[in-house]
């Protein structure tokens, strides 16, 4: 599942190719990954342009130059490809957007979604996302504060996406090795130090998983060799009887609150 690290590849390639280039055309090939009918999008895109492309969280904001936004979530699986009719990807696409003769395929929308919205709904949309990790107003001191009086396994907090925005099953496992500590280790028995720490690895994975590429290989268009580079990177997850770059110990999988979880039971500890 893309999170944080390929969501923010996709906006920087995105900020790149498509801003300000007019819309030509939209394809809609599954009306569920929608909220609006085929031919409302087609019309309200169709001459309109992109104007920024904004992160939050695990989503995409697409500003438009009329003042709507597109907000896209690619859940499970979701993908972008970036190319020619030529270079169309041998996949089934839900939505296209065409730029000339440059198209933007959304692949794997299944749970996904594009959603044509006002700015006040796009913001009622996000309203419950908890703070932004990579952000300036972010330090040490708040994100100890947001773990106060919370309980329960650190994987689980990393992956609420109401506490911090982004982090999901992939990057909560490898930044749980970076600080050290067991995913399954409980959140009100770390110490001062364990926070601090688990901040660092936060920021850590996060900004170089970004810088990266993030570790979903499907390259974003021709010639893209950055995205997916972080996937040779990962220390554990996926890496189920692996040995351990740290310690030479083993890689074990198990799974909370029926998430996967992978870690080194030799070097990651409880605090
Ligand atoms: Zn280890």
């Amino acid at each position: 599942m893309p999170e944080f690290p390929e969501m923010e590849n996709y906006r920087r390639l995105l900020s790149e190719h498509v801003v300000n280039l007019p819309i030509t055309g939209v394809t809609v090939n599954r009306e569920k990954s929608i909220n609006v009918e085929p031919e409302v999008l087609a019309g309200r895109l169709v001459g309109a342009r992109i104007v920024f492309v904004e992160r939050r969280g695990k989503h995409l904001v697409f500003h438009l130059n009329d003042g709507r936004r597109l907000l896209l979530h690619l859940m499970l699986g979701g993908l972008l490809f970036y190319g020619t009719e030529e270079e169309r990807p041998g996949r089934s696409t839900q939505v296209e957007i065409a730029f000339g003769d440059k198209i933007l395929f959304f692949i794997g929308l299944r749970l996904g979604y594009l959603h044509l919205l006002s700015v006040k709904e796009t913001e009622a949309a996000l309203a419950k996302l908890g703070p932004e990790l990579l952000d300036r107003r972010m330090n040490g001191e708040r994100f100890a504060e947001l773990l106060k009086g919370r309980r329960g396994a650190i994987k689980s907090l990393l992956v609420n996406q109401q506490v911090f925005a982004g982090i999901g099953n992939c990057y909560a496992d490898e930044i749980a090795f970076e600080a050290a500590l067991l995913p399954t280790a409980s959140v009100q028995g770390l110490s001062p130090e364990s926070i601090t720490r688990l901040y660092a690895a936060v920021r850590k994975v996060l900004s170089e998983a970004s810088e990266a590429g993030g570790y979903m290989e499907m390259p974003f268009m021709a010639g893209d060799t950055l995205t997916g580079s972080y996937n040779d990177r990962c220390k554990v997850y996926d890496r189920e009887g692996e040995t351990c770059e740290r310690c030479g110990g083993t890689i074990v999988k198990t799974e909370i609150s029926s998430r996967k979880v992978f870690y080194c039971p030799e070097c990651q500890h409880e605090h």
